[in-house]
C-alpha cells in the first residue's frame, strides 16, 4: 500500500551517537542537554524566538491558551474562542478539553483558512481568542486577523502544525499571534516521533508556560500554579535533532514530487490559493474535485490500486456532534466534502507518483 504519507527516517547511524551521549549522561527528561540544544537549533533555524518545546502539538495548544489566559472567563460564563470547522480535530477538541467553547466560523473559498469577516461576525462578550489554522502551511490573513484581534481585545493563538519552515514576506510565518503552535508528530514534514513546540511572542508568557509544562513547579519546593506534564524527553530531542540535519535533502524531494503533480494536474483540478507573499514548505498536496462524488469515486479506485488518498479534512468539524457547535459551516463543509490529500513523502518513488498520477487522469477523462 501507498499511504498519503510516511515518517522521515533519518541517518541510523547518527541517531545511535546520540543515544550513545545520552546513555553516557544518563539524563533522559526534565530539560536535558538534547532538549536544549534542539530548543536553540530551531530558534536559529525557523528564525524565531521563545520557543518551547512540549511533547505534543495537542498539549502545545491546550499550554498555549492557559499560558494565556484563555479559559479564564468572568464567573458563570463559559468562555469561547473563534476557530475553523476547516482542520484536523485536535484544534477544537484541545479547547473543549480546556473547557473553552469552540465557536466556528465559516473559511475562504480558496485560500480555505478562516475568513477575517465572518471571525468578527462571532464575537460575542464571552469570546477569548481567535484560534486560526494555517492550514495545509498557507498564511492566514495575519494583519486583518491582528487588527479584529487589536480592536476587540481578543487573544491569538495560531494552529501551524502544518506551517514549519513556512514564511511570510520573508520572515517566519510563526511570529504572528500571541503565540503559534507546531506540531512534530511522526507524520509531520518535521517531527520528533511525537512532539511539538510553542512559539511565543513575549518572553513572560514562554517562562510560565516552562512552569506549566512541568507541574507548576518552579522551583523544588514551591508549586506556582496548576500545571500539567508536557515535557519532551532526550530520546524525542535526538530523533528531531537528526531529522533537522537531513531537511534539505527531505525538502528537496517533497518539492520534486509537489511540482510533478501540480504540473500534471493543474488543468483538471483545483488547488489551494497560497498567499501571494509565501514561501511555501510543500508538506502536503491536497486537491479539490467538482462533486463529493467524485472525490469518494477518486479515492476508491486509488484504494483498489494500493494507494491511500485521504479525505483531509473531513468531515467538516461543526458536524463533530461532541463539540456542540451551533450553526452550519457551508463553504468548509463543500470543500470537505470534495477534498483529497494525495500521497507525498521523501520515499515516494517516481514510478508509483506516476501510477498515482495517471490513475486521477484516467477517472476524470471518463
Ligand atoms: C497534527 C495536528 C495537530 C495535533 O498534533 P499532535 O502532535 O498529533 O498532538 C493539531 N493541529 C493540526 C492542524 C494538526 O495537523
Amino acid at each position: 500500500m501507498i499511504p498519503v504519507t510516511k515518517p522521515y527516517l533519518p541517518n541510523r547511524e547518527k541517531l545511535n551517537q546520540y543515544i550513545d551521549g545520552i546513555y553516557e549522561r544518563q539524563w533522559l527528561t526534565n530539560n536535558g542537554q538534547l532538549v536544549q540544544e534542539l530548543t536553540r537549533r530551531l530558534e536559529e533555524y525557523l528564525g524565531v524566538e521563545n520557543l518551547l518545546l512540549v511533547s505534543n502539538g495537542t498539549l502545545a495548544l491546550q499550554v498555549a491558551y492557559r499560558a494565556l489566559g484563555v479559559s479564564d472567563a468572568s464567573p458563570g460564563a463559559l468562555p469561547e474562542a473563534i476557530t475553523t470547522p476547516f482542520t484536523f480535530i485536535a484544534t477544537a477538541s484541545s479547547l473543549k478539553w480546556d473547557g473553552v467553547q469552540p465557536v466556528f466560523a465559516d473559511i475562504d473559498l480558496d485560500t480555505w483558512c478562516l475568513n477575517p469577516a465572518n471571525i468578527e461576525a462571532a464575537i460575542t462578550p464571552n469570546t477569548q481568542a481567535i484560534v486560526p489554522v494555517h492550514v495545509f502551511g498557507n498564511a492566514c490573513n495575519v494583519e486583518a486577523i491582528d487588527t479584529v484581534a487589536q480592536k476587540h481585545n481578543l487573544k491569538v493563538i495560531y494552529d501551524a502544525a502544518h506551517a514549519f519552515g513556512v514564511k511570510y514576506k520573508g520572515e517566519s510565518l510563526l511570529k504572528y499571534g500571541d503565540a503559534a503552535t507546531l506540531s512534530f508528530h511522526a507524520t509531520k514534514l518535521f517531527h520528533t516521533g511525537e512532539g511539538g513546540a510553542i512559539i511565543f511572542k513575549r518572553k513572560e508568557d514562554l517562562e510560565r508556560a516552562k512552569i506549566m509544562i512541568n507541574f507548576g513547579i518552579a522551583d523544588p519546593e514551591s508549586i506556582e500554579e496548576l500545571g500539567l506534564n508536557a515535557k519532551m524527553n532526550e530520546l524525542q530531542a535526538a530523533m528531531g535533532l537528526c531529522v533537522l540535519d537531513e531537511m534539505e535533502d527531505n525538502l528537496k524531494k517533497r518539492v520534486e514530487i509537489w511540482q510533478r503533480y501540480e504540473q500534471a494536474l493543474a488543468q483538471m483540478l483545483r488547488f489551494q490559493t497560497k498567499h501571494k507573499a509565501l514561501d511555501y514548505n510543500f508538506a502536503y498536496f491536497p486537491v479539490v474535485f467538482d462533486s463529493e462524488e467524485q472525490a469518494v469515486r477518486v479515492a476508491a479506485i486509488l484504494k483498489e490500486n494500493g494507494v491511500s488518498a485521504r479525505r483531509y479534512f473531513y468531515p467538516s468539524l461543526e458536524s463533530v456532534e461532541c463539540l456542540e457547535a451551533k450553526a452550519d459551516q457551508p463553504v468548509s463543509k463543500d470543500i470537505a466534502s470534495r477534498i483529497l490529500c494525495l500521497p507525498i513523502y521523501d520515499q515516494l518513488a517516481r514510478s508509483d507518483q506516476s501510477r498515482i498520477i495517471k490513475i486521477i487522469v484516467a477517472e476524470l477523462k471518463a
